[in-house]
């Protein structure tokens, strides 16, 4: 493949999406993957394609914790995805309050846009997952394709939100792996 050809890249949400969301995680035994989540990647990382965080971390704003307790807690996330044989290309952070008004902070583009900055992207090709309606949101603002996973707290609220607002998500996963095995078999559709 060309270096600048563009690539089909998978967004995953963190919190709800590759661990429990157990609130605000503040220290790295706070993030416990769900099973099946370094398989998962790994089978993205083994195909070839980019995987890559987008995740809003307010709790950064509020003061529970700092940038480098995060740089730990990710730090801790990579080991584990390591131990697996598996790891992820790049961490998008936003780091701000709800109140602030950036554009970084989902359902705002910001961060997409920063990684097509950054990287060779296929927009069109690219999925986001994540368990909340933001996510699957941020899919449709940003013209990538949205598959919400059953993991998070408030799961059942966004399969309701996306009803209600006759969003266009493409899938609805148990889980990441139940995403990921669906996303492989789309992509080549
Ligand atoms: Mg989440
Ligand atoms: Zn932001």
């Amino acid at each position: 493949m060309a270096v600048n050809e563009k690539r089909p890249t998978l967004f995953f949400d963190r919190d709800g999406t590759l661990n429990r969301d157990t609130g605000y995680i503040k220290s790295p035994e706070e993030l416990v993957l769900f099973p099946g989540v370094v398989e998962a990647i790994k089978q993205c990382n083994d195909l070839g394609m980019p995987v890559m965080v987008v995740t809003n971390q307010s709790g950064l704003a509020r003061g529970f914790f700092t940038t480098e307790d995060l740089e730990s807690i990710h730090q801790h996330l990579k080991d584990q995805l390591c131990n697996g044989g598996a790891w992820i290309d790049d961490i998008f952070v936003c780091p701000h309050h709800p109140d602030d008004g950036c554009e970084c902070r989902k359902p705002n583009p910001g961060m997409i846009e920063q990684a097509a900055a950054r990287y060779s992207i296929d927009l069109e090709k690219s999925y986001v997952v994540g368990d909340k309606y933001i996510d699957v949101e941020l899919a449709a603002r940003s013209g990538l394709k949205g598959v919400l996973v059953k993991t998070g707290p408030s799961s059942e609220e966004a399969h309701c939100m996306i009803q209600a607002n006759q969003l266009s998500v493409v899938f609805i996963a148990d889980g990441l792996k139940d995403a990921v095995d669906w996303i492989l078999q789309d992509i080549q559709s």
